[in-house]
């Protein structure tokens, strides 16, 4: 599918107005705009650090290029080739409000509470617009390649990322809906 039809300027506009929505929300509700630490280092891979989620890039940011892989796949499974450009906004506005969602007290409470991120205390404002740009890409990336090169892509990261950091987008949403003593302590004794 040729990039041009899910994306025409008026679609990238529009989602640009939607990533601005999702920042001007995150603000009123009292998210802070960048690291506490206020050095400039855009990248943090440390996750057990204060800096998780709070600079440009983490190891979360694949998180989110995979749920785009995942909702291009979803998507495409209700709507099939129709309405390319309706579809990729709707998914960009989905996440964007999951990335709000994501980041009202009553959710940071349950993710500290069920996950090992035990010092969460929400994303940096630029942290979650980050990641709504890693899910555009991930959405573009997986509306380009073959339906097997996403799914080895898809399964590479989440590989790495249980390698690395002994979490993945899939052990997150586990954990997040039915949490495992076992699979917590594996994750803290790393
Ligand atoms: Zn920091």
């Amino acid at each position: 599918m040729s990039l041009r039809s899910a994306w025409p300027r008026g679609n990238v506009a529009a989602a640009l107005v939607v990533t601005a929505v999702v920042a001007l929300a995150l603000y009123s509700m009292g998210r802070r705009p960048w690291c506490q630490c206020s050095t400039l280092s855009p990248w943090s891979w440390d996750i057990w650090s204060m800096h998780n989620s709070q600079h440009l890039l983490d190891p979360y940011t694949f998180t989110h290029v995979l749920h785009g892989v995942l909702y291009y796949a979803l998507l495409w499974v209700i709507f099939r080739s129709r309405w390319p450009a309706f579809r990729a906004l709707l998914a960009v506005t989905i996440e964007a409000a999951w990335e709000v969602a994501e980041n009202t007290n009553a959710v940071i409470e349950s993710y500290r509470e069920s996950t090992i991120s035990l010092n969460y205390y929400g994303d940096s404002i630029v942290n979650s617009v980050a990641d709504v740009v890693a899910f555009a890409l991930g959405y573009t990336a997986a509306m380009w390649l073959p339906v097997w090169a996403s799914a080895l892509g898809f399964l590479g990261v989440e590989t790495l990322l249980l390698l690395t950091i002994r979490d993945s987008l899939l052990l997150n949403i586990l954990m997040l809906l039915h949490p495992i003593d076992a699979i917590k302590a594996w994750q803290i004794g790393g």
